[in-house]
């Protein structure tokens, strides 16, 4: 009895910056169980980032190359449920002496220890010997150990090995995972939606997998109806709120023009004036992520500019926002004026 779900692996855990570390240890402990030089591995982070499928995955590993190594997958909550049902019929031993007979332990959630005492003492005594024994401990954690709120010896034992975190990820990553899911789940999805849907759904993939899986549904529903950007809008709605505020381009305009001290009319003017530019650029490519507007309607609001040289400029946002810095942050700052409904 190991738990594990098999559809969690390596293979299909998409590598990107936000997650190199993390996936890359893990992967070193399945591959070499024995080799505890990262003991324990601790992997955080906050919701819906990956650390149940990597600690899964891990598993599913080992189980799959080392068959004659025992592996457990447990939750902190289960793992408290059975120690309080093993004290209600005096068996503690029996499951403090099953656990430490396991080859590789995986702990999800250690959070859950926060005021619990007694788990933590006996996984304190369960560490130990796990450890000695030089068995690998894999765990995960919704938040860095120095903020959790546990015993300080236990806690100074989790820092002995190596610690990755989770962090979330960039936007080419997000649309790699939802292309993967997508494809996996053999639904095709433009890439222009793709990326509306990944623009909008930054901090948790397992959000991201609802919107893929709402939007398999309204496209069965309809007879195989293609997934567009005005279904992933509707379906958007239900997940994040700035979607459901009406974002128009004027207000768009306003809070970039305002932004970066331009009167508005600035923006449709014809001036190339270097940082006029950027704004009308920045402008544009937030219109189009923010709303319904096709690049058509896009380019007659900024003075009567053609369908190319809109996407020129959406192209151009996008490669310094990976380039450059100052414009990532920039965007990220117009983008909470624009969702806050400043202008
Ligand atoms: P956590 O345990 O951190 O809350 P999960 O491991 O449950 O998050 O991940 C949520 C969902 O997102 C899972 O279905 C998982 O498969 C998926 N997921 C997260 N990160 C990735 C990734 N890098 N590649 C593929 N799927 C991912
Ligand atoms: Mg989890």
């Amino acid at each position: 009895e190991s738990n594990l779900d098999g559809k969690y692996t390596f293979d299909n855990f998409i590598e990107g910056d936000c997650n190199s570390l993390a996936r890359n240890a893990a992967k070193a402990v399945a591959d070499n169980p024995a080799n505890t030089a990262f003991n324990p591995l601790v992997i955080h982070g906050p919701v819906g980032l990956g650390k149940t499928h990597l600690l899964k995955a891990v598993g599913n590993r080992i189980a799959e190359k080392f068959p004659n190594k025992s592996v457990l997958y447990v939750t902190t909550d289960t793992f408290t449920n059975q120690l309080v049902s093993s004290i209600g019929n005096n068996s503690t031993n029996d499951l403090v002496n099953w656990y430490q007979n396991v080859d590789v332990l995986l702990v999800d959630d250690i959070q859950q220890l926060i005021n619990r005492k007694k788990t933590q003492d006996v996984f304190f005594n369960l560490f130990n010997v796990l450890r000695q024994n030089n068995k690998a401990i894999v765990m995960t954690c919704d938040r860095p150990i120095i903020e959790l709120d546990i015993e300080e010896r236990l806690r100074s034992r989790f820092q002995w090995g190596l610690t990755a975190d989770l962090s979330a990820p960039a936007l080419e990553t997000r649309m790699a995972i939802l292309a993967a899911k997508a494809s996996a789940n053999e639904v095709n999805i433009p890439p222009q939606v793709m990326e509306f849907i990944c623009y909008h759904i930054q901090n948790n993939i397992r959000q991201l997998e609802g919107v893929l899986n709402n939007l398999v549904l309204h496209s069965g529903v309809n007879q195989g109806k293609e997934i567009d950007l005005e279904l992933a809008r509707q379906v958007l709605k239900n997940f994040v709120t700035e979607i459901n505020r009406e974002v128009t381009p004027e207000v768009i305009q306003r809070t970039v023009a305002e932004y970066y001290n331009l009167d508005v009319e600035k923006l449709a003017s014809s001036t190339r004036r270097r940082h006029v530019v950027l704004a009308r650029q920045i402008s544009m490519f937030l219109v189009k992520q923010f709303t319904d507007q096709s690049l058509k309607a896009i380019g007659r609001m900024f003075g009567g500019r053609d369908h190319a040289t809109v996407i020129y400029s959406i192209r151009t946002v996008r490669d310094l926002m990976e380039t450059n810095d100052d414009i990532k942050k920039a965007l990220e700052e117009l983008e909470r004026k624009i969702r806050a409904g400043h202008g």
